[in-house]
């Protein structure tokens, strides 16, 4: 279950979603909590939207594993990927435990943020380090958006619109505007 206050509250600090974290703390240190409750076959199903929405050639390419953080809910994030702390695996926010289990009815947004989460992960394994942070939240907030749009829940999709403004993508210049917020 969603409740749109608390996605509200919490996507005004989802800008860190993606974060090429300082090395004092990470998801791994803080609060990890095992991958146990994450269906493969909800992952897998995660992995091939986001390889067919891109269009890259994922063959050979696994799904990333899932892990739960507090240091993920601590810091107000829904998800989180860093290719310098973990670069196989994906962070959810624990609010989400339980809700990727059952293939058959699996949460919209929590599945939406590990779709978009594993977008990060196969820039990085596919294209190598991402060249801006915009560039790579480009990418997977397309792919978020178009899923949730496609899939009928264009209402989840209208809290996530707004996404450059959270990051600060919109400069004209967006690398000028990934160097402040790395
Ligand atoms: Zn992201």
């Amino acid at each position: 279950m969603i409740i749109s206050s608390m996605i509200s509250s919490t996507l005004k600090l989802l800008a860190a979603s993606l974060v090429l974290w300082a090395p004092v703390f990470t998801p791994a240190d803080v609060g990890h909590i095992s991958k146990d409750t994450t269906s493969l076959t909800v992952s897998n199903r995660a992995l091939e939207i986001a390889c067919e929405y891109t269009k890259w050639d994922c063959v050979g390419t696994p799904a990333p594993h899932v892990d739960y953080s507090y240091y993920v809910g601590i810091m107000g994030w829904l998800g989180a990927y860093s290719y310098t702390s973990d670069p196989d695996g994906v962070w959810l926010n624990p609010y989400f435990l339980g809700e990727l289990v059952d293939p058959e009815s699996v949460d919209t947004l929590a599945f939406a943020i590990l779709i978009h989460e594993t977008v990060h992960y196969l820039d990085y394994h596919l294209n190598g380090p991402f060249p801006s942070a915009c560039a790579t939240e480009s990418l997977a907030w397309s792919v978020t958006l178009t899923w949730l749009d496609r899939s009928g829940n264009s209402n989840v999709a209208s809290e996530f619109r707004n996404w450059r403004d959270w990051y600060g993508c919109n400069a004209p210049n967006e690398e000028d505007a990934a160097s402040v917020i790395q």
